[in-house]
């Protein structure tokens, strides 16, 4: 009994780590999806240098960004400084380029709504090719 309720529990609590733990799943730009109280985002930075946040539903589609409230903040080493966005249709993108001097710290706030706790995510901003999954090193799917 004790062995089906740990297995039961495991199944529940346990499913999204354990997937987690086997393959980190990429965002389907080749940016890297955050996720956050049932929310999905994904941070890409695309050729120009630009931050694009996209909203995804739990099927990877694109969606319309409802209330959602993203701030980015770049922590390169001749000082951090806000990153302003303006909306899209799925999400964000920002009105300049990322500073230079990566690899540095770009740090990601999410709330769900205006008055939700705000969820940070930082990213390691590298623009190296990982070797192994070919991604950008910011959005490495390896498990290393
Ligand atoms: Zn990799």
């Amino acid at each position: 009994m004790k062995t089906k309720l740990f297995v039961l529990a495991a199944i529940l609590t346990g499913a999204v780590s354990l997937v987690g733990a086997e393959k980190i799943v990429g965002g389907p730009k080749g940016g890297r999806l955050l996720e956050a109280d049932g929310q999905r985002a994904e941070f890409f930075v695309n050729p120009d240098r630009k931050v694009e946040i996209t909203f995804y539903d739990d099927a990877l589609n694109a969606i319309a960004p409802g209330d959602q409230v993203v701030a980015v903040t770049a922590e390169p080493k001749s000082g951090r400084s806000k990153v302003d966005l303006e909306k899209t249709a799925t999400g964000y993108i920002s009105k300049a380029a990322l500073p230079d001097g990566d690899p540095y710290r770009v740090v990601v706030q999410l709330r769900a709504k205006p008055d939700a706790k705000p969820q940070n995510f930082r990213v390691d901003f590298n623009l190296e090719t990982c070797g192994e999954c070919k991604r950008a090193e910011y959005a490495c799917t390896c498990n290393d």
